[in-house]
């Protein structure tokens, strides 16, 4: 991927648009892009700067990008007396060209975020983030896209952990920091390559060790993340050529502190109960047998932690493949997992189907798990399967979406049947959260109340962001409790919004 038309090799010290950024580290990469820690030298401040592969695809889609980066900027979102959306939605500050031996890439600068939510979902091992972190991401997530559904007219349409950043606080303190680990690192290096010089006869045995051991984890790590790495094109993650330093425990490290520990999964319930109510220590206590305490490192309640750290602020991120109300540039949209049951069947989309991929990620927060991850098997298709997961959780598709989806005969035999699938095991969202992930019966019923009306298998129908965001669910949010959204009414659908389930016809207006 790093050849003509590819990823750009930047450098450690590689100067950009005409030598006021320079390069630092990695932060990240994607599909399109890989993205970078830099330093602005008209502000000394730094900034992340996403350098888009060169090929002419890449960047025409940039182009349109940077478009719909403008039209959610910060600068069109504050009106006074509202609440101002727009701060969860990350930040364009500039953008250039840059020419490499792989030809002009599209760089494009924002201010610099932490880890995407994948990784806060890995750092609770898969078991689910503690509900009230989960409710702070959700009433933002809903929050942002609201503003870009109804302010902005933009569909983002790739809604999914990888996309949604957290923020990291005090930024030039933690570069400060990370800077030093990396000095230390080339450092040790250096000293390495030095000693292995010297002593040609040592097999330099720890070397080999440590690194067959972070290979062997690396290629753990790796399995799930190539698995969720559907991306449309059917992309191949690319191995980080620097390894990245993890921001959010930096900051968690400079203020003494880390994150609460994942629970074990019959104390998470417990924990639950006591975001909701408050105080309830000597349930959690209690309820730990000793089997459980081994697992279960962390002293400290859940109330103690969460005193300690901040609020999680998050912004929606990449708009790579976002479009318009009215000009899609594709139908080939959302990464599996999040993809909605409309864009499955060839039939017509749009805002809607954000909701339906963020009910899907919020599912995803609150348990570690996908909430559909469809397979292949003999003689059925990941669609055919996909299909299949929805109506064994939601009920049958609607016959409006047999009707008009394009592919709809592929799935479906004349009497609405499953071609390849028939035998489907119902299981009911609210149960799925009682029975397999241990929510009491009052949190399974909430929890189902909020996200169904999001999965409603008719676009039309569905839940839209602003209404959700009133959902008492979300009324405790901790630093968000008094905001409501007054011109939007709970679980009425987005149907009024233009471009809600259709792409707006005729010339585009935007
Ligand atoms: P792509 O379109 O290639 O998927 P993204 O915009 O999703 O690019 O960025 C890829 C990754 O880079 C993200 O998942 C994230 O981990 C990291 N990243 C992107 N923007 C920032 C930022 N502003 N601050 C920190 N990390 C970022
Ligand atoms: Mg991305």
């Amino acid at each position: 991927d790093y050849k003509p038309g590819g990823y750009h090799p930047a450098f450690r010290g590689e100067t950009y648009n005409h030598g006021r950024y320079i390069l630092v580290r990695k932060l990240g990469w994607g599909h399109f892009s890989t993205v970078w820690l830099a330093r602005d030298t008209v502000t000394n401040a730094h900034v992340a700067m996403k350098v888009v592969r060169s090929d002419k695809v890449y960047t025409e889609a940039a182009l349109d990008e940077i478009k719909l980066l403008r039209r959610v900027s910060t600068r069109n979102g504050s009106v006074e007396g509202f609440y101002d959306a727009s701060k969860h939605i990350l930040n364009l500050l500039d953008s250039f060209n840059h020419s490499g031996p792989n030809g002009k890439h599209v760089v494009m600068v924002f201010e610099v975020l932490g880890e995407n939510l994948l990784a806060l979902i890995k750092k609770y091992e898969h078991r689910g983030i503690p509900v009230m972190y989960v409710k702070q991401i959700a009433k933002q997530l809903l929050l942002g896209l609201d503003y870009m559904h109804r302010k902005c007219g933009v569909i983002h349409t790739d809604i999914k952990p990888e996309n949604v950043l957290m923020e990291v606080g005090d930024v030039e303190a933690i570069v400060k920091m990370v800077e030093l680990l990396d000095k230390q690192k080339r450092d040790q290096r250096k000293f390495q390559r030095r000693a292995t010089k010297t002593s040609i006869d040592s097999p330099t045995v720890t070397a080999n060790s440590s690194r067959s051991s972070t290979s062997a984890s690396l290629e753990r790590s790796t399995t799930r993340r190539l698995r969720r790495h559907t991306l449309i094109t059917g992309s191949q993650p690319l191995p980080s050529p620097i390894s990245s330093t993890n921001f959010f425990e930096m900051k968690a490290q400079m203020m003494g502190q880390s994150l609460p520990r994942p629970m074990p999964p019959s104390t998470k319930n417990n924990v639950n109960n006591v975001n909701v109510s408050g105080g309830e220590e000597e349930q959690i206590t209690n309820s730990l047998s000793s089997l459980e305490i081994s697992t279960f490192t962390d002293e400290r309640t859940e109330d103690e932690v969460s005193r300690e750290l901040d609020v999680i602020q998050i912004k929606i991120a990449d708009l790579g493949n976002a479009c318009w109300y009215d000009e899609h540039y594709t139908n080939s949209i959302q990464t599996r997992e999040y993809r909605s049951p409309e864009v499955i069947l060839g039939s017509e989309w749009g805002c809607s189907a954000d909701i339906w991929s963020a009910a899907c990620l919020i599912f995803e927060l609150l348990t570690g798990d996908f909430l559909f991850e469809p397979d292949e098997g003999h003689s059925y298709t990941k669609d055919d399967d996909h299909i299949a997961q929805m109506i064994e959780l939601l009920g049958d598709i609607p016959s409006r979406l047999l009707n008009t989806g394009r592919h709809a005969r592929t799935f479906f035999n004349s009497k609405g049947q499953l071609r390849n699938i028939s035998k489907l095991k119902y299981w009911p969202l609210k149960e799925v959260l009682r029975e397999k992930y241990k929510f009491s019966d009052e949190d399974a019923h909430n929890i189902s109340d909020f996200l169904l009306p999001m999965l409603s298998l008719d676009p039309q129908g569905r839940a839209d962001a602003g209404g959700m965001v009133n959902h008492p669910w979300l009324d405790g949010t901790v630093g968000l409790e008094a905001v409501k959204l007054s011109d939007r009414k709970l679980y009425e659908s987005g149907v009024d919004i233009p471009g809600w389930c259709q792409e707006v016809a005729g010339q585009p207006r935007h």
